[in-house]
């Protein structure tokens, strides 16, 4: 079989893992435009539950993976100068530039075929000289733009603005940091990924972002004033720039997930809102799932009608938690009335995927913190 992958990111790198391994008589070719030590971006978080999907689907792979993570298990909530900790929330930071290193040096161990710095146009073309050809090209996806009459996909940009930061200064736990200036509410997301450095995300609503003049001030303008803005929180360490611009989360969903020999996979195919941090964990629990559609069924054809019919339920079931939290980050200005208990944990039930119950469990001493300031509420 010929198996032609177009984009490497975690999405097409571990489909091909996954297949080379077992059927090592495949030829399986992945190219990737960039260079292998390119990417865009800091850290990517993955939780418990998805480490032990990796760990039964690549063995190698996943020793790698987590011998070059940092774990936590704290939320942290900042709000008026007041840290909140919620524990019980298993979760693990990696660099990207170490996962697709990781994932990189495992194809080639296992014979796939690695193209860098080679963009595919001709998507018809190559399909033509496939059995398969994956579209795992990303959020921008080329593959699902001019096939789009069969993905007939759905593209919703959001309004809020964010951007991708780094910074040495080190959380140690997914912190969730709110401040307020003149122009309106600033939203960080950040967590420590290795020993040096932690992934710092900025959001802020239109109102705000216009409000602050970024639309007429340059990259380090930015950066300074932003980092001003998380003065408290940066401990005299600068935001860390890499290409990091303003950009618009765009939402996407696909009618149809393939047609004929050809399937979308990861970012291409759907995206959750990244407050949820689930990106790379579908994106690679996509490649899980089509791999057993293909060991489940005897042709292509019927590998990819399967994927769509037991994947989709579980990604519309992200989505729908992501869309939550995604509105509650656009709506955040109408909470920061809140006191920080009560907006920690308005934030940890945000999705609806969390109930008083769970956090209970999870945490007992918060939830009775919480309980104790509500009561004390109700008396004033
Ligand atoms: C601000 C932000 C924060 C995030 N935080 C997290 C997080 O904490 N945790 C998490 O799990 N996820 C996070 N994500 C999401 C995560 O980055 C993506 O979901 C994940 O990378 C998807 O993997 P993918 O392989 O589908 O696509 P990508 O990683 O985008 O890979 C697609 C690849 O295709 C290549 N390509 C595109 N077009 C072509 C072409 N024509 N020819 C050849 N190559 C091509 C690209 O260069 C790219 O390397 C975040 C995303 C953003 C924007």
């Amino acid at each position: 079989m010929n198996i032609n992958i177009i984009g490497g990111g975690p999405a097409g790198l571990y489909f091909a893992i996954l297949t080379k391994q077992s059927n090592p008589a495949y030829e399986i070719t992945v190219y990737e435009r960039n260079g292998p030590h390119d990417t865009f971006g800091w850290g990517v978080v993955f939780s418990g539950k998805t480490l032990a999907n990796l760990r039964e689907a690549d063995a190698p792979s996943h020793r790698r993976i987590t011998d070059a993570f940092a774990a936590w298990d704290n939320v942290d909530v900042v709000h008026r100068d007041q840290k909140i900790s919620i524990h019980g929330n298993s979760f693990s930071g990696i660099a990207r530039l170490q996962l697709l290193k990781i994932l990189q040096e495992r194809c080639s161990e296992l014979g796939v075929t690695l193209h860098f710095k080679r963009e595919i146009g001709n998507v018809a073309k190559l399909a033509g000289s496939s059995d398969l050809l994956i579209g795992a090209d990303g959020v921008n996806s080329m593959v699902r733009e001019k096939f789009k009459n069969h993905f007939e996909p759905t593209l919703n940009v959001r309004p809020n603005k964010y951007v991708w930061y780094g910074t040495n200064q080190l959380f140690h736990g997914l912190t969730l940091t709110f401040r307020q200036n003149q122009a309106g509410v600033f939203a960080a997301h950040s967590y420590k990924f290795n020993q040096t450095t932690s992934t710092f995300i900025v959001e802020c609503d239109p109102k705000t972002w216009t409000k602050a003049g970024f639309e007429n001030m340059n990259e380090a303008a930015t950066r300074a004033y932003l980092g001003e803005v998380f003065a408290d929180d940066l401990n005299g360490h600068p935001l860390l720039s890499n290409n990091s611009k303003w950009i618009n989360f765009l939402n996407v969903k696909n009618a149809h997930w393939s047609h004929d020999n050809l399937v979308l996979l990861g970012d291409a195919l759907h995206t959750a809102h990244f407050s949820i941090g689930s990106g790379t964990k579908l994106a690679l629990e996509d490649a899980i799932a089509l791999k057993q559609c293909f060991d489940e069924t005897k042709d292509a054809r019927s590998a990819l009608t399967q994927f769509e019919k037991v994947r989709k339920p579980v990604i519309e079931e992200y989505q729908a938690a992501a869309q939550e939290s995604c509105l509650w980050f656009e709506n955040a200005r109408q909470c920061m009335h809140l006191d920080p208990l009560e907006l920690a944990y308005e934030i940890m039930t945000r999705s609806g995927k969390v109930d008083e119950e769970s956090l209970r469990r999870r945490d007992p001493a918060f939830m009775h913190a919480v309980n104790e300031e509500r009561a004390k509420r109700k008396a004033r």
